[in-house]
This record gives structure tokens, sequence and C-alpha cells, in this order.
């Protein structure tokens, strides 16, 4: 059984502004001082962020659950052509229908994503996107995750490379991508539970070249499922070092990191707990200790509930998000669709009551409104 060391040498570290070291990472998570593992993610947080905490007023548009790959975390997927009585696609119409609601009702960032639909031409979402910059040219689109884009870039007709399906898209209007489909960089946890979609190379080649062009975009990981301790640490050291070549020698980077917490109901780990509030609240400080040169932690307010994301502004993490509007991918303790929304008003009365400031922002945080 590892020695567990009390937490000072990480402590002097932290507050001196130095790298931690993998093995550190791991003694934090093997510490049972959830206190101080919070206290000093919170040094981190106020030297990277102050008293400010950002939330973007966003809306999230799924546009199909249908898709060719079951991963075993995921509850959203339906067979596409086999009589599932809830499986959607919408028309490009009705997502730009969508996106012109949103933005009527004052969003400034749209969240678009989906599964990998087996009939769907690239022209779909080429479509999607130019109409939507057309009908509200001021809205920033964040669209389509890296497993998206190497599916659109094998669907195309020819064939296209990553690089082409993400100039297209750019053309067309598209402003950042999102995070999703890293779940954990690990051959063990990606032959275990996510076998058929891209892995960790196709992720980072995804990010590495929106990087090289310009278009930024934020990383997420999902925990509590089959990874160790230790592969959590490795997939944030793997996102940390590319976040240091981004950071060097590309014209983008992550904007932020979201670690998402497993939800098991509905999906083929349903026999798993997912992890406890306690564990989320250590993950994500251990994310805000490790990842120094990433700007921001971000609490998914859909997946943690809204009252953990709050006790998690005590943790490191300085993001809770937005309004959301309607998220259809999962779905905590049943919670239906239509609830997963937030108010502005709601968001900020969570940030105010941990005597923190809220502060909406656009998706480079910048500020666009204050109190
Ligand atoms: S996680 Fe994404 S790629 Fe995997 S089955 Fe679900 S929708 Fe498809």
């Amino acid at each position: 059984m590892r020695e567990h060391k009390p937490l000072s040498d990480i402590a002097e570290k932290v507050e001196a502004g130095l790298r931690l070291s993998a093995e550190e990472g791991l003694r934090l998570f093997d510490s049972e001082d959830l206190h101080e593992i919070g206290r000093l993610a919170d040094v981190v947080r106020r030297r990277k962020n102050g008293r400010a905490t950002w939330y973007v007023v966003n809306r999230h548009i799924n546009y199909t659950n249908y898709c060719v790959l079951r991963c075993r975390f995921c509850s959203f997927c339906r067979p596409y052509g086999q009589g599932a009585v809830d499986g959607y696609e919408l028309s490009v119409e009705e997502v730009i229908e969508r996106a012109v609601a949103a933005t009527g009702g004052g969003a400034t960032e749209l969240h678009i994503v989906g599964g990998l639909h087996p009939r769907l031409p690239l022209s779909y979402y080429t479509e999607m996107v130019s109409g939507i910059r057309r009908a509200c040219p001021d809205v920033h689109i964040k669209a389509f995750t890296a497993i998206e884009i190497v599916h659109l870039s094998r669907m195309a007709r020819p064939r296209l490379t990553v690089t082409k399906v993400l100039e297209r898209l750019v053309e067309a209007g598209l402003d950042s991508l999102p995070g999703g489909g890293a779940e954990i960089f690990d051959q063990r946890v990606h032959a275990e539970t996510f076998k058929r979609k891209v892995g960790e190379v196709g992720w980072f080649q995804v990010h590495r070249t929106a990087h090289e062009m310009g278009v930024p975009s934020t990383a997420t990981m999902l925990f509590g499922h089959v990874e160790t301790r230790a592969e959590r640490v490795g997939h944030l050291l793997k996102l940390r070092a590319h976040q240091d070549a981004s950071l060097s020698a590309r014209r983008a980077h992550f904007q932020a990191l979201v670690p998402l917490p497993f939800i098991p109901g509905g999906s083929g780990l349903s026999h798993l707990p997912g992890p406890s509030g306690l564990e989320s609240l250590k993950t994500l400080a251990i994310a805000r200790l490790l990842l120094d040169n990433v700007g921001h932690i971000k609490a998914f307010w859909p997946m943690l509930s809204p009252k953990l994301a709050q006790v998690s502004l005590s943790f490191g993490v300085d993001d809770l998000d937005g309004t959301v509007g309607q998220y259809d991918v999962t779905h905590r303790d049943g919670a239906p669709a239509e609830r997963q929304a937030l108010t502005v008003e709601r968001l900020r009365r969570l940030i105010r009551e941990t005597g923190r400031i809220p502060l909406q922002r656009d998706s480079l945080y910048r500020v666009l409104s204050t109190g």
C-alpha cells in the first residue's frame, strides 16, 4: 500500500507557483485531506482569476442522437434505422430556428454537438453553420467534438482530411471546438469503454490542427467510471503537454478544462455508482492544481448539479458554464431536458452566495457584463 505523506511539500510548491509532477498528482488523489486540496486549488484559482467567476449566456443544441457507435458510458445514442422511438435528427432549418430563438433570448454562444450519424453528408454540417452565421451574425458557434470532426472527414465524398473539414467549417462560420469525446486518454480504458471511437491520437490531432489554424477549443475529462486515479492524472498531464505546445508554437489553445462526472443511468455501465460528490470535488481541485497552464476550470452544472457546482467554486473552479437551455446528452437523476436550464439571475445568485463576483463572459473570456 502506498504511504500517505502529508501535503506540506506540495503546498509549498503550489504557493511558490511551481509545476506539480504525476507522482504529486497521485498523492493528492490518495490524500483524504479534501479541505487542504480545495484550499490549494483555491490558491491557484485566485492567482489566475481573483474573485471573478464566469458564466456565459448560451444554448446547447444536440442535432441528432443517432450514432454509429455504442460507447459503454453513453446513454444518449440511438441506433439508426432500427425503429428507436426516441431517435431524432433535426433538419438544418430546425437547428437554425433554435439558434435564432436562442440569440433572441440573449445567447451569445451556441454549443452544438450530436451523435455520429451514418447518413448526413458534410453539406448538412456546413449549411447548418453557414445558415446560423447568416441568421445570427454575432453569435459564437462552438460546434462538433473532435470525434464528430473525424467522422465528417470519413463521411465526406471524396474523403477529406481533418484539416480540410475544419477549413470548410471555419469558412462557413465555425468559431471554436468543444472538448467532448476526450473521455480518458488511456489504451486500457479506451479498449474497455469506447473501443470503436477515435482515441487520444485522433482527439489530439483534431485539437492540434484547430490550434494551428487559430481555432480555440476546450478540453474535457470524463471521470468516475472504469478509470483509475493514476489514469486520470495521466490524462491531465497529456492535456498539459498539449497546452504547453499550443501556447508556445500555435495560434490558439485550450480556453478551459471541463471535468465531467460520469452519470451511469441508461448507459452500458449502469451497474457502476458514478463518482461521489466528494470525489468530483477532489477531481476538479486536482485538475486545477495540475493544469497550471489552462486559464479556467469549468463546472458543467447539468452533470454536477447546480449545488455541487456552487461548492466547486471553493475547489479551484472559476466558471459555471452557462444558462445551457436544453441538454439532451446526459440527464442527472432523470432530470428532463427542459429542466436543464438556469436563468442568469440564478447563476449570479449561486456565484454571489460564495462571495465571488459574477462576470458574464463571451466565449473568449472577455467581460460582457458585471454584477
Ligand atoms: S459517446 Fe458519442 S460517439 Fe459514443 S455512442 Fe455516444 S454519441 Fe456516439
